[in-house]
């Protein structure tokens, strides 16, 4: 079932770093989810959200969307993804929680989507629920990727999906955290991988 096409055309002129093709399969894996709570880690200005969004109502889940909002290190000032015009004046630091507010109410979602702000080492230290979709998104350094998976992996049930992005096999295509975190996913003999798009993969628990 494709994305309703108001919500497309929502994600669509959302900032981010999700092409089309990745975005439809992510769409599509999370409508085969179990229902329950997902989690999407590092959300940005919301792109993915509103793909995991539409599918969480499709399937009566709820989803939540973890990001401290400042920006990863790639977005910083003088990196290769900084976008100027998401710095806040007050603070002078990069700040996507407007945008992601704005998304989501044109997408509709604001019911379907819980905003948490904050670091994923915040939230890990009472993170509690069970998890039957995990999207990996956020800090793509070494330490951050491997944190995010080692503390929220955890809490996926059997059964339940874990969703990696900028999954790139050849370093000359991308950073290694994310395929490393995929590779110890895959080593450890928990999850099954049931699909790739692009740099998208998608696993089950067993
Ligand atoms: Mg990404």
């Amino acid at each position: 079932m494709p994305l309703d096409p108001a919500l497309l055309a929502v994600a669509d002129r959302t900032k981010g770093f999700l092409p089309p093709d990745e975005a439809a399969a992510l769409h599509d894996a999370a409508l085969a989810a179990p229902t329950g709570t997902w989690l999407e880690v590092g959300t940005y200005c919301g792109k993915s959200t509103v793909h995991l969004g539409a599918a969480a109502r499709a399937v009566g889940a709820s989803l939540v969307t973890l990001d401290h909002h400042r920006g990863s290190e790639e977005n910083q000032p003088g990196w290769q993804w900084h976008d100027p015009s998401l710095v806040d004046p007050h603070t002078g630091r990069l700040e996507t929680l407007p945008s992601l507010r704005h998304t989501l109410f044109d997408a509709g979602l604001d019911d379907v989507v819980s905003v948490v702000v904050g670091t994923t080492q915040q939230v890990a230290a009472w993170w509690s629920s069970p998890l039957t979709l995990l999207f990996l998104d956020g800090n793509h350094t070494e330490q951050g990727a491997q944190h995010d998976y080692g503390v929220y992996s955890p809490f996926v049930v059997p059964g339940g999906l874990l969703a990696i992005h900028d999954v790139f096999e050849h370093p000359e295509d991308g950073g290694r955290p994310p395929w490393n975190v995929y590779r110890r996913a895959l080593d450890s003999g928990t999850w099954t991988e049931l699909g790739a798009t692009g740099s998208l993969r998608v696993l089950a628990r067993r």
